[in-house]
Parts: structure tokens; C-alpha cells; sequence
């Protein structure tokens, strides 16, 4: 992928919260798969969908929310996050936010950030939009109609294997975060691997 093809300019920037805008490790996926009852390995939204009961689905979301929310305000954002979207945004890409979190986690940890607002994002898409979280690419498509821009400009960061695997069937630019071997690996190929956000830089600076 050559990012000088005028047809794959980059004219947005989609990213997965946690773990990618917020520093890894702020969500313990595994102390939250104990809280609402998942088995280790099996995604938590998938498993609480799954469950036959209501009234257990409504309890475990409860449990989710609740370990979220207190994810939220421990974290911090990741390690150039802020100086990434400043980057973008003067450089007139739009940015925006793919997350299988909660909106109200998302507005939590934003206020730990000290330069970029709510307001900086041109489309947040978290879970209460009710769209098949990823890797269901169905929030990337929702955010490029949003956007108005075609989806093939869009990049997709992330730093786990099903931001890669939704932008890829959404069919954008995806790009895979390692935060410098943090990340779990990721199995899918993507089209661009970042150590670190501000690499992100470089990708954009070719257009
Ligand atoms: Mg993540």
C-alpha cells in the first residue's frame, strides 16, 4: 500500500480506545472476564450475548460497566496519544474512536486527557451504538457514512488482532499498534505495524 496514491490518502484516522488512545494494561481483560463469569480466551461482549438468561445478561453488563467505569478513571492516555490527534487534526485528518467500550468509560478516561476533548473526535462509536462490535466490521462502515468519507481513506489503528480484522473487512487502511511489544501479537496481516502512535507520523507525512 502506497499512501502517496492519491486514491488511498488518508482523510481519517479511526482508533480503538483501550490499549491504543489509552495506555495498555488499563482494562484487565482477564480480572473482567472473572468479574462477569467468562471463561479465559472467549470475548466478553460475545459471552454476555450469549447468555440465555436476562436477568444474568443484565447483572453481568451491570458487573462490566462497573469495572469499566473504575478502568476508566485509573487511565491514562497512551504514550503520544495526545500529541498524535493534535497532529492529525492540524494536518486537517479527522479522527474518531471504534470502541467495544461504553460511551460513559470512553467520557471518563477522555478527562484524563489534557489536550484533546470529547469534542475533538469527528465520530465516536462505542458499544451503546448497538452496532456487532468488532471484529464485525459494521462500526468502521457506520463511521466512514458518518464521516462521508469513503472507507478505502480511512486508516484503522488498533492494538488487538480484531481492530485489524474489522478494518480489513471493512476494507480500510488498517494499521496494527505493538505499544512496543505490550500488544498482544496479532494474527491477522495489516497493512501498516506501529511500535509506537507516533509512528503514525510517518504514514500521514507521505501523503
Ligand atoms: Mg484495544
Amino acid at each position: 500500500m502506497d499512501p502517496r496514491d492519491s486514491k488511498n490518502a488518508i482523510r481519517a484516522v479511526l482508533f480503538d480506545f483501550d490499549g491504543t488512545l489509552t495506555g495498555p494494561g488499563s482494562l484487565d481483560f482477564n480480572v473482567m472476564r472473572k468479574a462477569v463469569g467468562c471463561p479465559q480466551g472467549r470475548p466478553v461482549l460475545e459471552f454476555i450475548n450469549g447468555m440465555a438468561s436476562q436477568q444474568k445478561r443484565t447483572a453481568a453488563l451491570q458487573a462490566l460497566d462497573a469495572f469499566e467505569a473504575e478502568a476508566a478513571r485509573k487511565s491514562r492516555p497512551n504514550d503520544g496519544a495526545e500529541e498524535i490527534l493534535e497532529f492529525l487534526r492540524t494536518r486537517g485528518v479527522k479522527v474518531g474512536i471504534i470502541s467495544r467500550n461504553s460511551l460513559a468509560s470512553i467520557r471518563t478516561a477522555l478527562e484524563n486527557f489534557r489536550r484533546i476533548r470529547m469534542e475533538d473526535f469527528s465520530v465516536i462509536l462505542s458499544r451503546d451504538d448497538h452496532f456487532n462490535p468488532k471484529p464485525s466490521p459494521e462500526g468502521i462502515l457506520a463511521a466512514a457514512e458518518i464521516l462521508g468519507i469513503p472507507v478505502s481513506q480511512i486508516l484503522v489503528v488498533g492494538d488487538f488482532v480484531f481492530d485489524v480484522e474489522a478494518g480489513f473487512k471493512a476494507g480500510a487502511i488498517t494499521a496494527f499498534l505493538t505499544n512496543r511489544g505490550s500488544s498482544h501479537p496479532c494474527a491477522h496481516p495489516s497493512d501498516f505495524t506501529l511500535e509506537h502512535l507516533g509512528d503514525l507520523r510517518d504514514i500521514v507525512s507521505l501523503l
